[in-house]
């Protein structure tokens, strides 16, 4: 059986101290395995971009820049491969997987346009002959550790613009499906990187812990789920490390009684179902105000769902995949029965899904929950499987309220035809990406990408131009040249 190893110092290793199996979830079949690095290996890791740093920080941005330009080259004349190998792991369909993708390389562009991101500020005669600036440097080592959920898009959210800020990396990809991940790092070092630069260790939290207390990396992004991104953000904080640690979500969509309530559900399907649920934007609450919008919203939603298919990412017709192992599949039935327990009625029940073929896999079909409550711990927990809750409220306030005492604050949408409405709910919802009649408001790369709440564990976003501040520190220089014959006595006031 294959082994996906690490890539460190421009190397491919496999450092096989321990590993672990990578499943096919279609076939529910132990495919590969994934090496899980030891503290040594990850210190070589560090040792090798430590090393990298200094010639590459002192390399011009222009040249940092083609490499990134050569990279998206690559990424787009291997996307299929690529997606082939997301869907082998991920499960999701490959038209899913080509929209990751999509969205990753989008983060590449971004990153090509680095040499305008990092001008800096200039002000001439802030005193007499006394010029200052502000520039942005880069900060060392710094690392990302990332979901099994995006496997493609969300590494590419963060090394390629560190990189280009003229900072060396360490990735610690998800263990549960690393081939994809490794291969596109492997793209990059064909792009022209000098080796070191880039490093890819794979493995679990003895890996981690090593890039949290490892007094030679400066900065680490996390993306993954809420409890393991606190740990993270005060285990780098502790270790004098700045941090952005994104978490978990459970994101509601308000459906008003004047929407379009076709449009709504049309756009409900793709944001709760897509990808099988496993995303940190999926519309996973839909809250309806007014007993009439409920009733429309159920129907029609429970009609819409008999034509959605569930199946494997080989077939492109399917709407969506398995989800992940047979752990999650368990633990997303295990919400449903809990709602259940709890008194909501379960409209359409996934719980036994056929897929002819594929007896074994990790499915679960999409899921339709009426009459939730907040009391309920499957409203209260992130469930990231096929499944949309249903809650009634009677009006706008209350169920604006609601999503506000939630604990995440990832995404939210509201579907209406009000524009006051449609405003009050932006300006005031405490969530931090919004959608008005767009079901997943997730940021193009050109904007910054991050939740309240806890949902997002740190002060700046991820990608856009909070990345560019976050893999750089702000150094300020104020010159002066006295010109000849000029003498100035001594001062011992405060500039003024
Ligand atoms: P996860 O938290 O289990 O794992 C994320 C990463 O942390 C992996 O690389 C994993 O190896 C590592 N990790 C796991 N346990 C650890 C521990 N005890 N110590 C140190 N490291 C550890 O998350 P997941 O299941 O891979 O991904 C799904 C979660 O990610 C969901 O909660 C989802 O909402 C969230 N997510 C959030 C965003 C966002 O932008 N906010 C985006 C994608 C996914």
């Amino acid at each position: 059986m294959t082994t996906v190893g690490h890539l460190i110092n421009g190397e491919m290793r496999t450092d096989a101290a321990r590993t672990q199996d990578v499943f096919n979830p279609a076939t529910g079949k132990a495919t590969k395995q994934v090496a899980l690095a030891s503290a040594e290996t990850v210190e070589e890791a560090i040792a090798a971009a430590q090393a990298a740093f200094p010639e590459w920080r002192n390399t011009p941005v222009g040249k940092r820049a083609a490499v990134m330009f050569r990279f998206k080259a690559l990424l787009e004349q291997n996307a299929d491969k690529i997606c082939q190998m997301i869907g082998e792991e991920h499960g999701k369909i490959s038209h899913d997987a080509a929209g990751e993708l999509q969205r990753g390389i989008e983060n590449v562009e971004y990153a090509c346009g680095v040499a305008e991101l990092l001008k800096g500020e200039h002000s001439k005669n802030v005193g007499p002959n006394i010029d200052s600036w502000s520039e942005f440097q880069p900060l060392g080592v710094v690392t990302g550790i990332t979901p099994f959920n995006f496997p493609a898009m969300v590494p590419l959210w963060m090394y390629p613009m560190a990189i280009a800020c003229g900072n060396t990396f360490i990735l610690k990809p998800s263990e549960r499906d690393p081939s994809s991940t490794l291969f596109i790092a492997q793209l990059l070092q064909e792009a022209g990187l000098p080796k070191g630069v880039m490093n890819v260790v794979n493995g679990d939290k003895e890996a981690v812990d090593v890039l949290l207390t490892d007094v030679r990396v400066k900065a680490v992004s996390f993306v993954g789920s809420t409890p393991i991104a606190e740990y993270i953000y005060s285990t780098a904080n502790a270790n004098g490390k700045r941090c952005q640690a994104l978490g978990g979500a459970k994101n509601h969509a308000i459906v008003m009684p004047d929407a379009d309530m076709d449009n709504a559900v049309n756009q409900l399907l793709g944001a709760a179902f897509g990808s099988s649920g496993e995303r940190c934007m999926a519309l996973s609450v839909a809250v309806a105000v007014g007993d009439q919008a409920a009733d429309a919203l159920v129907a029609k939603m429970s009609a819409a769902m008999q034509s959605l298919k569930v199946g494997a990412a080989t077939d492109s017709s399917n709407d969506f995949g398995p989800v992940i192992t047979r752990q999650h599949q368990q633990k997303v039935v295990g919400y449903i029965d809990s709602s259940e327990k709890d008194g909501a009625t379960i409209v359409v029940d996934g719980r036994n899904p056929q897929v002819a073929g594929y007896e074994e896999g990790f499915f679960v079909g999409a899921t339709l929950i009426d009459g939730v409550t907040p009391s309920m711990v499957s409203y209260q927990e992130e469930i990231f499987g096929p499944v949309l809750q249903i809650v009634r409220v009677n009006t706008m306030d209350e169920a604006m309220q609601l999503i506000n005492d939630h604990e995440y604050g990832n995404g939210t949408c509201i579907f209406t035809r009000d524009g006051e409405a449609a405003r009050y709910f932006s300006d005031n919802i405490q969530v931090g990406m919004v959608g008005i009649n767009v079901p997943l408001p997730v940021p193009v790369s050109y904007h910054s990408f991050g939740g309240w709440k806890r949902s997002l564990f740190g002060d700046l976003h991820a990608y856009g131009p909070d990345s560019v501040r976050f893999y750089t520190k702000r150094k300020t220089i104020t010159q002066r040249w006295p010109s000849s014959g000029v003498r100035e006595g001594v001062s011992f006031s405060f500039p003024s």
